[in-house]
């Protein structure tokens, strides 16, 4: 499965937290993310991760674009509700084209723990179900 990253600067620690407590997992799926949230990961964990522009600078933008393909599995965004983001109107963006397109969103740690074990379990298998149906009819 595709699975993005993403986390703002004041929950950054807990990602990292999340993404080693849970390398285990993540290391059997393509992991993406925005660009500092991807390297403060990848640098903790030894994860590969495709990388994307910093979230200000346009990286949630990119992911938004990958799911507009149906090429992203799962959202997990670690959001800080305190703070003002310069980048607020892309953030909306990206959590409006996951309910577009259904994909499963978490946007924080206690939902990231379901979402993770969920896919641990294969509960996201009908993800692989409908990319293959899509696969047919090209
Ligand atoms: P960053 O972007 O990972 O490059 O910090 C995240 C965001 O603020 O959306």
């Amino acid at each position: 499965m595709n699975i993005a990253l993403i986390a703002h600067d004041e929950r950054k620690k807990e990602i990292i937290q999340f993404a080693t407590a849970y390398t285990n997992i993540l290391k059997n799926h393509q992991l993406f993310a925005t660009g500092t949230t991807g390297k403060k990961i990848s640098d903790a964990t030894g994860l590969p991760i495709h990388r994307f522009q910093s979230g200000p600078l346009g990286g949630d933008q990119q992911i938004g674009a990958k799911i507009a393909e149906d090429e992203m599995d799962m959202v997990i965004f670690f959001r800080d509700p305190l703070t003002a983001q310069p980048h607020e109107p892309d953030i909306s963006a990206l959590l409006r084209l996951c309910d577009v397109h259904q994909i499963p969103l978490a946007t924080n740690l206690a939902g990231a723990e379901i979402l993770i074990r969920a896919l641990d379990r294969g509960d996201f298998e009908w993800r692989n179900v409908i990319k293959d149906k899509k696969k047919d009819q090209e």
